[in-house]
């Protein structure tokens, strides 16, 4: 994804651009579907942003429920809170669910638009650098074909080839927790983003259109194996326990093969670029899944590397020394985020009571402090950042009551990235 929105880019701006992709065909695999306002914001920069919408599904809340389970009865709600994109002050004040595939090929039909710049080179394996050359092995003649380019950007994901030739290292954090996610289909009343728990238990819903919804339900790192054994009743049953509206559609899944199991981890390099080569998206930094910042994060980088490259062609001075600019404004912000969603993750990590009680606190607070509200959802938005101060945290925890004042629009621009920031170099000119 990263990829591709960078070739747009860089295409619709008379940079030359090739992008070798290994796959053969759409992939079934589930991967990132959720998009952030930022996001949405730089695909409307690309030209893409109506299709995006006509295929998607947006929403502006996100409702969370904790249930407390009762034997042999259908668990009472005990906590109920929701967080709302409508907030902020940007007209993509919200969140949009599009199946992968779908925002690929609406990227790859759009880069194709200029075919006299960009090359797809499918299917075809990058396997590394010789000569200065990027050396790419075509899958069905086997022929090998190198290419010499100025830059070069590694977005191959999580393995990356290219981050090896730069010889950094994904230091991979593990969680003790993995997660089951599938796509079932869901009642035509089923709107918003909804996150249902319990003490043991979490189940996150994404409506995606065509009725359909996108599922993540975590459970024990290692626990896979022993669930698949109990059949796939346990997991029709986990799912009426935790929303009851989706019973009859959960039952509808026959087979453990049509869910996958996704498996969290956490990087991030030290540096993006070394000398005529840099890193996007995955290649670059994993990130917890639990605030949907993974594929966001790969188009952002995508955006700031894109812009920079058209300025240097803009310029005529292609120097390796300006890459630099992309990992002074990405690095920060990528590194911000993975916190953030480590965090997040930390806040589902543990089963006891008193993390749980911690947890709805802190979730009821944020919905009803207007500063924590806001800056939590400016924050994950991509739009801006407003860091939480001591008191913030305190007010969080319920240590000091929340505030009433709520907070202007002003205010909050003030922590929305403005384009200088994105783009710093072309205030330095
Ligand atoms: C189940 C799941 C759910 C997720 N949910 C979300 C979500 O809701 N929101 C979100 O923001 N993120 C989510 N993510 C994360 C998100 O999918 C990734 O962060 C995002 O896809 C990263 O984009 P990327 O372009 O960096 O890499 P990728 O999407 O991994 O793309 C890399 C591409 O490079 C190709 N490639 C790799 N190596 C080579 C090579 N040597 N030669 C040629 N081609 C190569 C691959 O085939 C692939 O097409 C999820 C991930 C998973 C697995």
């Amino acid at each position: 994804m990263g990829g591709l929105a960078l070739a747009v880019k860089l295409a619709s701006r008379g940079v030359n651009v090739a992008v070798v992709e290994q796959l053969s065909a759409e992939s079934p695999q589930y991967k990132g579907e959720l998009l952030q306002p930022k996001t949405l914001a730089i695909l409307e920069d690309l030209g893409v942003i109506d299709e995006v919408v006509a295929n998607g599904h947006s929403f502006s809340t996100l409702e969370f429920i904790e249930l407390e389970r009762r034997s042999s009865k259908q668990p009472k709600k005990v906590g109920e809170s929701f967080m709302d994109y409508g907030l902020l002050a940007s007209p993509y004040n919200y969140a949009l669910m599009i199946p992968h595939e779908t925002l690929k090929s609406i990227l790859l039909n759009k880069a194709k638009l200029y075919s006299e710049r960009f090359r797809y080179i499918q299917p075809a394996r990058f396997t590394g650098f010789k000569d200065g050359k990027a050396i790419i092995r075509h899958t069905k003649d086997k022929t090998i074909e190198p290419i010499l380019a100025r830059f070069y950007i590694g977005a191959e994901g999580r393995n990356s080839p290219t981050r090896n030739a730069m010889g950094l290292k994904a230091n991979n954090r593990t969680y003790n927790h993995h997660f089951l996610t599938v796509t079932i289909p869901r009642p035509a009343n089923f709107k918003t983003g909804k996150i249902v728990t319990t003490n043991h238990r979490f189940l996150g819903l994404f409506p995606l259109p065509d009725n359909k919804i996108r599922t993540v339900f975590l459970i024990k790192a290692g626990a896979y194996k022993s669930m698949k054994q109990e059949g796939i009743e346990y997991f029709h049953k986990a799912y009426a326990e935790l929303c009851p509206e989706l019973g009859e559609h959960v039952t509808s899944l026959h087979d453990w093969k049509d869910i996958q199991l996704m498996i969290p981890t956490m990087f991030h390099v030290n540096r993006y670029v070394v000398e005529n080569l840099a890193l996007i998206g995955d290649a670059a930094h994993a990130v917890h899944p639990m605030a949907g910042e993974g594929m966001n994060l790969a188009i952002q980088d995508a955006d700031v590397l894109g812009e920079l490259i058209a300025w240097m062609k803009k310029k005529g001075t292609y120097d390796n020394q300006l890459l630099k600019w992309y990992e002074q404004v990405r690095m920060p912000r990528a590194k911000f985020l993975l916190g953030l969603s480590h965090l997040s993750a930390l806040a589902y990590s543990f089963p006891y009571p008193w993390w749980r009680r911690i947890r709805m606190k802190s979730i009821e607070q944020m919905e009803r402090d207007p500063s924590l509200h806001v800056k939590q959802m400016l924050n994950i938005s991509g739009l801006g950042r407003w860091d939480n101060t001591l008191m913030d945290r305190l007010i969080q925890v319920g240590a000091f009551p929340k505030r009433k004042r709520s907070i202007s629009e002003s205010k909050q621009l003030k922590y929305f990235f403005e384009r200088t920031e994105d783009y710093p170099w072309e205030k330095e000119e």
